[in-house]
């Protein structure tokens, strides 16, 4: 393996296993290597500290493991074991009334740049890294080894989550199998997965538990669902005996995904509307007395940089709700910015309550489920963060 030599005192955050090594802490290359590889970090003493993949970029090593050992199937089958492990512990496994979770979160899961979901037999992999990608076929094998019969398929979907520059020529496929078998059951409701063109693996995981909180508030409301995507929060809505539901998303391909929804798990239920339109226009003309009302928006911030923005965005979409939400309503409201911290949201939030005038009181406050767990060393493993607020 290449070894690759820090500044001198570059390895405080190591120390600590934090698994990011940033290009202005590397001080010199053995050996130049290739986008991918697997490398040794030495401190600038050589004392050996970990082993990851290099990238070029901001991020240039990724940890695997703080021992000196070789990245091989046995790693892998020995870090998708203990993930399986988690998840089994979870409950989410071999749950009858729920055959969707997530096996690998990144570094959550001691394994960066790396997302695994579970659908039923199939496994959605997506690489974030270029290591990962290189290594994709290492990690389908051991994950067909750790898993056994539980998985027939392995879809690959990295056409969109790897670095442009890196120009892989990678394109969505099977890796083992094809089954068009293609849905998803979470808590007992039923949800078509777009693998191939979808959001993220197909379908967001991250909210199984958040909407079945909605279930239990939803009886007697009209509940509006915006930013839906596969309408996943307006089929728990409905199931808790809402009143009618509206669920809004500016993609008309969400929206015909959310239909198909409705026809699998409320056929002809004439108490749901899709609306393909902006959240912020509708937000602006609606007049139906909304009291239920669910924002779950895209990352407003990827970056650092774009902080400030994002939280006026947040401040403004949350101001236009506790404008038009009926007296005695529910707000569920959601960031899943990654540089949005807990107390950044609460602040935007805050500030539209106080632009809005209402007075605000905050029922739960809600963060990603356990099967996207948080590495303690990585804080910023924490990106799911939200709200459920009682508007008087
Ligand atoms: N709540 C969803 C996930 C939301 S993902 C769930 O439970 O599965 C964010 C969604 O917001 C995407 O489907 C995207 O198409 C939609 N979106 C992005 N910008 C929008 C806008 N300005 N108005 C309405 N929808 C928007």
């Amino acid at each position: 393996m290449k070894k690759i030599y820090l500044k001198r005192g570059k390895e405080e955050s190591l120390l600590r296993f934090h698994p990011w090594v940033f290009s202005g802490a590397i001080g010199s290359f053995e050996q130049d290597p290739e986008e991918g590889e697997v490398v040794e970090v030495y401190t600038s003493s050589k004392e050996f500290i970990a082993t990851g993949h290099f990238q070029i970029g901001s991020i240039m090593i990724r940890v695997l493991s703080f021992e000196q050992e070789s990245i091989n199937q046995a790693f892998y089958e020995k870090r998708l074991a203990t993930a399986y492990d988690v998840r089994k512990c979870i409950g989410v496994v071999d749950n009858p009334s729920n055959n969707t979770y997530r096996l690998v979160h990144g570094e959550g899961d001691n394994l960066p740049g790396l997302v695994i979901d579970i659908y039923g037999k199939t496994a959605v992999m997506q690489a974030h890294s270029v290591g990962m990608h290189v290594d994709r076929m290492v990690i389908a094998k051991a994950l067909k080894q750790v898993l056994g019969d539980k998985v027939e398929n392995i879809f690959y979907k990295s056409e969109t989550t790897l670095p442009f520059k890196a120009d892989l020529g990678q394109e969505n496929g099977f890796l083992l199998g094809g089954s068009s078998e293609d849905i998803a059951i979470e808590n007992g409701l039923k949800f078509h997965v777009d693998w191939l063109k979808g959001q993220k693996t197909g379908f967001f995981v991250d909210q199984r538990e958040n909407r079945s909180l909605l279930e239990h508030y939803a009886l007697n409301r009209n509940v509006l669902n915006m930013f839906c995507y596969t309408g996943g929060f307006s089929f728990y809505a409905m199931r808790g005996g809402a009143k009618l539901v509206h669920s809004v998303d500016s993609s008309q391909k969400a929206i015909d995904l959310t239909k198909a929804n409705v026809a699998l798990n409320f056929p002809d239920d004439p108490r749901h509307k899709a609306f393909a339109e902006d959240a912020f226009k509708f937000l602006d003309n609606m007049t139906t007395p909304y009291d239920l009302i669910i924002l779950d928006p895209p990352a407003f911030a990827k970056h650092k940089d774009a902080l400030r923005n994002a939280l006026k965005g947040y401040t403004r979409l949350n101001q236009k709700a506790f404008e038009k939400i009926q007296s005695g309503g529910i707000l569920f409201t959601f960031s899943c910015s990654q540089v949005v911290t807990k107390d950044n949201f609460r602040t935007a939030v805050f500030t539209a309550a106080a632009q809005a005038k209402r007075s605000v009181r905050i029922l739960h406050q809600l963060h990603q489920p356990a099967d996207h767990p948080i590495n303690i060393f990585h804080p910023e493993g924490e990106y799911l963060k939200g709200l459920v607020l009682y508007v008087e």
